[in-house]
């Protein structure tokens, strides 16, 4: 039995470019950014966060949490952490992920 493998020889169909600016991808998914400068504090998602400790960066997206250590380089991979999903499904959930035919 043979059947021919569809995504074979394909580029990854993910499109970095059109990950959601940061700003507004944090505020979707409910984060209260807070400070001046380049790094924002918020309260952090991945653990029971009582005052901000996780560190946004709005121009890459990156973000560290100082009390748990989460940390991640852009929002997919927040949204990987936060959501437990697969790199494909989170960048299809952000609208990433090209289906190239
Ligand atoms: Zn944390």
């Amino acid at each position: 039995m043979r059947h021919a493998n569809p995504t074979r020889g394909k580029p990854f169909g993910f499109k970095r470019d059109r990950l959601p600016n940061p700003a507004d991808y944090y505020r979707d998914q409910g984060l209260k950014l807070i400070g001046g400068g380049e790094w924002k504090n918020a309260l952090c998602p991945f653990h029971n966060d009582s005052k901000p400790s996780l560190r946004v960066r709005l121009d890459s997206g990156s973000f560290r949490c100082m009390v748990c250590g989460e940390h991640g380089g852009d929002v997919l991979s927040f949204h990987i952490k936060r959501h437990g999903l697969r790199f494909i499904d989170a960048a299809k959930a952000l609208g990433a992920w090209e289906v190239t035919r």
